[in-house]
C-alpha cells in the first residue's frame, strides 16, 4: 500500500487494478493520485518475502536512490520483519499463459516454486544477448538480482528529458552506456543488465498481491508486457488456484529468514 503523506495519506494499492501508464517505468493511479516508478520498491518487497508493507513518500515519484532495489532492502532489513499469524497466500500457476508481441514474449508455467528467467537481446556491444534465472528462495534475491542497477544510453537521454522523463538520472543512479561500453564502470555484475530486467519483472509481478507459485518466463518484454501477463492472468480463474503452504503440498520455503520485529517506539 502506498500512501501520499503530501495528500491528507490518500491511499494506492499496489494492485493490477491501479496500474495507469507503463512505458519507462510503472506507475499506479488512483482518483487522480498517481503513484510513479513503483517496480524497484515492489521487487524489494518480494525479495525479502514482505507481503503486507505500508510505504508513506511525500511526492508523486519513488526515489531511483542507486538504480537498483539494495537501498529498499537495506531499509526493510533495517526496519524489520514482522511474521504474522496468518498464513501466506499462494498464487498457484495451473495451467500455462503465454503472451506475444512481434518479437516479445512473456509467459508463466506450472511449477512448485517462484522462478523468473528472462533473456535479452540488446543492441549494443556490450549487452547483445544476456540470459539469467533466478529461482526465489534462499536469498538467492538479495545475491544475484537486488544490486542490478537499470541502465540507459546516452543517446536516448535528450529525448527522454524533452519528454520531461528521467530528469533525477545520473551516473550515480543508472548505469550510462556509450557507443561502445559505459561511462561508469565497473558492472556489479558482467550481465548486471538482464538481472535488472528480472528486478523489473519481480516488481511489476508483485501487483498480483500474492507470491507466485509457477515459472515465469520473458523474452525481451518490458514494463507493459509485464504488467498485462498480470491483468490477464487476474481475469481468468481458471489459469491459476489459490493456495497456502498448509493446505498446499509445496516445497515453498521463506524467501529469507524473518529476522524479529523490532519493538514499537
Ligand atoms: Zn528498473
Amino acid at each position: 500500500m502506498f500512501r501520499r503523506a503530501d495528500l491528507d495519506g490518500f491511499e494506492v494499492e499496489a494492485v493490477s487494478r491501479n496500474v495507469a501508464r507503463v512505458s519507462y517505468a510503472t506507475s499506479l493511479m488512483k482518483k487522480g493520485v498517481l503513484i510513479s516508478t513503483t517496480e524497484h520498491i515492489l521487487s524489494a518487497f518480494m525479495g525479502t518475502g514482505i507481503d503486507n508493507a505500508i510505504v508513506e513518500l511525500d511526492n508523486l515519484e519513488l526515489p531511483i536512490l542507486d538504480g537498483s532495489a539494495q537501498p529498499f532492502v537495506a531499509l526493510i532489513q533495517k526496519a524489520g520483519i514482522r511474521k504474522q499469524r496468518r498464513a501466506r497466500n499462494y498464487l498457484r500457476i495451473r495451467r500455462q499463459l503465454e503472451l506475444r508481441e512481434g518479437d516479445k514474449f512473456i509467459a508463466v508455467y506450472p511449477g512448485e516454486s517462484y522462478s523468473v528467467s528472462y533473456s535479452i537481446n540488446f543492441p549494443h556491444p556490450l549487452i547483445g544477448k544476456e540470459s539469467f534465472t533466478l529461482e526465489l528462495e534462499n536469498g538467492n534475491y538479495l545475491r544475484e538480482v537486488a544490486p542490478a542497477r537499470t541502465f540507459g544510453s546516452r543517446e536516448d537521454e535528450r529525448a527522454m528529458r524533452n519528454m520531461g522523463l528521467i530528469r533525477g538520472a545520473a551516473p550515480e543512479n543508472c548505469i550510462v552506456l556509450s557507443k561502445t561500453g559505459i561511462e561508469n564502470p565497473p558492472l556489479r555484475f558482467e550481465d548486471e543488465f538482464v538481472r535488472h530486467k528480472i528486478l523489473d519483472l519481480i516488481g511489476d509481478l508483485a501487483l498480483l498481491g500474492r507470491q507466485i507459485l509457477g515459472k515465469v518466463v520473458a523474452d525481451r518484454a518490458g514494463h507493459a508486457m509485464h504488467t498485462a501477463l498480470v491483468s490477464r492472468l487476474l481475469r481468468d480463474r481458471t489459469l491459476w488456484e489459490e493456495t497456502t503452504v498448509e493446505d498446499g503440498n509445496t516445497r515453498a520455503t521463506p524467501i529469507m529468514a524473518c529476522s524479529p520485529a523490532p519493538n514499537p517506539a
